[in-house]
């Protein structure tokens, strides 16, 4: 009888335990993906109603999941509007509260964002999901320990705060802090200093403790997100090209299509058509219904950061399954003109940085000055030049034209496809480039003087042996080397062309380039404002759209005392490609190089186009290094 009764307590005592831990602690092994797939549902105030589906955002489950990984302590997420950022920060709350309860830290711009958010985004989530109302008492009772910016759940509190007041910051220990928008936070609560670290020490007690960021980016160099995503892995979500199978994050410089101007009620109206993505790999164009049905996979720039626990997200709107791709383009099209509207389409649609370049030109407003050339050459050319830069699966390059006291033409920018080590690549630039003629409208003609190739990269040595053969066109391999205390133009010097097994087969002539001096003059040029000395010229045609100028516009000057050549430019981040800046930088160099006498070569243009308009000119000739025996070996 008694041990029957004991019995019958222990157990009761043992389900009263069970009851008690199931309160506590995960019922499963799940990762914060699979916990929202099972268990939150959306509120019908939000856009899709009904269970939540992480196949709706595929990019949201690499993050969810990588809070739910114990080596991971640190996640940023750098992020436009429109890709489910909240829902994200959402889930990891919902996962904390029913599987691994803590204390949360839960900070918003300020006060008022807090109590919205917690109105409009955490009420409705906890109502909508069983799993969390059985768990978050409601807030109407004085004792239930709820409000509006705390709630408590068995095991933790979940604490919504602003930035603004230090103590709201540094309180209660919290084994979780989450951080949103942390680019429009105070700088500093109260004289209390950066919130962030603020929030952030009441995590030391933790050895579990996890913390997560996210924000639209701001403005660069003074973006905190931005920061702290150099930090971590610093991944991007990438889209395969249907064509050539490459990864690539979608940039809106890669974006093509038509805007249409009509006057509606003496007002602009945009209509947007042929829209289409073009891949940086191949040069394909792919639709945005094509784009958002590819594989695609986050890559990451830094992957060692997983060691250290710290994962970095950026993502833009270009891939969120909401915002199609007209919408954006039409926000930009309105904004044109207007520098504070476009920071927002540039910060909450593209996902980038705004960057305040002072008195340097900005993208818009070189776009807006380009000009009908009405011939291949305009009057004022006197010698062209050109650069060509050397990537792993493409040439590109840029004619440029040059006139009296810096004054330049853009001429013509393009891409050839193919490899630096295939000759079929070399002969193609050989008729767009290194024999190139172009016409003055009464059809005089002009050659390009002087090429100079980049060697960098994984060919130098095929580059080097590709531009000997050209000597007598004057195509040149040339070095970059960095840092704005060196010189724009040594004198060239001859080095070795080896095989790929490392024997000498050969020699070239190689100038070596301040390739940060030559950026400077061309960013001091782009300033000028009126046609004449030192103007550049653009024509208004598609190889110089937005593309062309996010790269011209793609390096700024910065400090590093720790350099041995402290100042030196570096890329914009969200500018990416600066290929249009190296072309135009190397073609600068070429000009800047040969041995000319522009008056010379002015009257005797000038002459043929007086006489003979169907001849053809080219600059005095140039004093050639000197003449070495020619040579012959194999291709490789
Ligand atoms: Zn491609």
């Amino acid at each position: 009888m008694t041990s029957m009764t004991s019995k019958k307590a222990a157990a009761k005592l043992n389900r009263a335990i069970a009851r008690a831990l199931k309160g506590m602690r995960p019922p499963e092994d799940l990762t914060v993906s699979e916990w929202a797939d099972k268990y939150r549902w959306l509120p019908l105030s939000s856009s899709e109603p009904g269970p939540w589906r992480t196949s709706r955002t595929p990019y949201l489950k690499e993050p969810m999941d990588a809070f739910s990984d114990p080596k991971v302590r640190s996640i940023v997420m750098v992020a436009s509007s429109q890709v489910g950022k909240s829902e994200f920060e959402l889930n990891c709350i919902g996962y904390i509260i029913h599987q691994d309860p803590g204390n949360i830290l839960y900070i918003h711009p300020d006060l008022d964002d807090a109590k919205k958010f917690s109105r409009v985004r955490v009420n409705p989530m906890i109502r909508n999901t069983g799993v969390l109302r059985s768990r978050v008492a409601k807030e109407k009772s004085r004792d239930s320990g709820n409000t509006a910016l705390t709630k408590t759940f068995p095991g933790g509190m979940l604490f919504m705060v602003g930035t603004h007041v230090a103590a709201d910051l540094a309180s209660t220990p919290c084994r979780y802090v989450i951080g949103d928008e942390q680019d429009r936070w105070q700088p500093s609560a109260g004289n209390e200093g950066d919130p962030w670290e603020l929030a952030t020490a009441r995590q030391i007690t933790f050895h579990n403790s996890k913390n997560v960021r996210v924000s639209t980016p701001t403005v660069k160099n003074a973006s905190k997100i931005a920061e702290a995503f150099a930090e971590g892995t610093m991944e991007r979500w990438c889209v395969q090209c249907p064509e050539c199978g490459g990864f690539h994050d979608i940039h809106f410089s890669d974006i093509r299509y038509t805007a249409h101007e009509h006057i509606v009620q003496k007002k602009k109206q945009y209509t947007i058509t042929d829209i289409y993505y073009v891949c940086p790999g191949c040069g394909c164009i792919s639709t945005e219904r094509t784009m958002k049905r590819q594989p695609a996979k986050w890559i990451a720039e830094n992957p060692d950061a997983y060691k250290q626990g710290v994962r970095s997200f950026w993502l833009n709107s270009f891939v969120s399954p909401w915002a199609t791709w007209e919408s954006s383009i039409l926000k930009y099209q309105y904004a044109l003109g207007d520098s504070k509207r476009l920071q927002v389409v540039y910060n909450t649609r593209f996902g980038e940085l705004w960057e305040d370049r002072g008195d340097i030109a900005d993208e818009d407003s070189m776009l807006a000055r380009r000009e009908e050339y009405g011939a291949e050459l305009p009057d004022g050319v006197l010698v062209l030049t050109a650069g060509v830069d050397t990537q792993d699966n493409r040439m590109e390059y840029e004619i440029v034209g040059h006139g009296h006291f810096g004054e330049s033409w853009g001429l013509e920018k393009g891409i050839i496809h193919g490899r630096p080590d295939d000759d079929s690549v070399w002969e193609q630039l050989d008729e767009i480039v290194f024999n190139r003629r172009m016409s003055f409208s009464d059809g005089v003609k002009l050659r390009v003087s002087m090429s100079f190739v980049d060697e960098g990269g994984h060919f130098t040595m095929q580059v080097r042996q590709r531009c000997d053969r050209r000597l007598s066109r004057k195509v040149f391999a040339i070095k970059g080397m960095y840092g704005g205390d060196r010189p724009y133009i040594s004198p060239p010097k001859k080095v070795k062309i080896l095989s790929p097994d490392g024997a000498y087969i050969g020699s070239c002539w190689q100038y070596q380039l301040g390739v940060d001096s030559g950026k400077q003059i061309i960013m001091d040029n782009l300033k000028v404002e009126t046609p004449g000395p030192h103007y550049c010229h653009f024509p208004r045609r598609d190889d110089y759209g937005p593309a062309y100028f996010n790269g011209l516009l793609s390096e700024t000057l910065v400090y590093d005392p720790n350099k041995k050549h402290p100042w030196q430019w570096k890329p914009i981040p969200g500018h990416e490609r600066n290929e249009p800046l190296d072309c135009r930088d190397y073609a600068l160099a070429a000009f800047k190089a040969l041995p000319k006498d522009l008056d010379a070569i002015d009257r005797r243009i000038k002459a043929m186009r007086g006489q003979a308009p169907a001849q053809t000119s080219s600059p005095a000739p140039a004093k050639q290094p000197k003449k070495r025996r020619e040579k012959s070996y194999d291709d490789w």
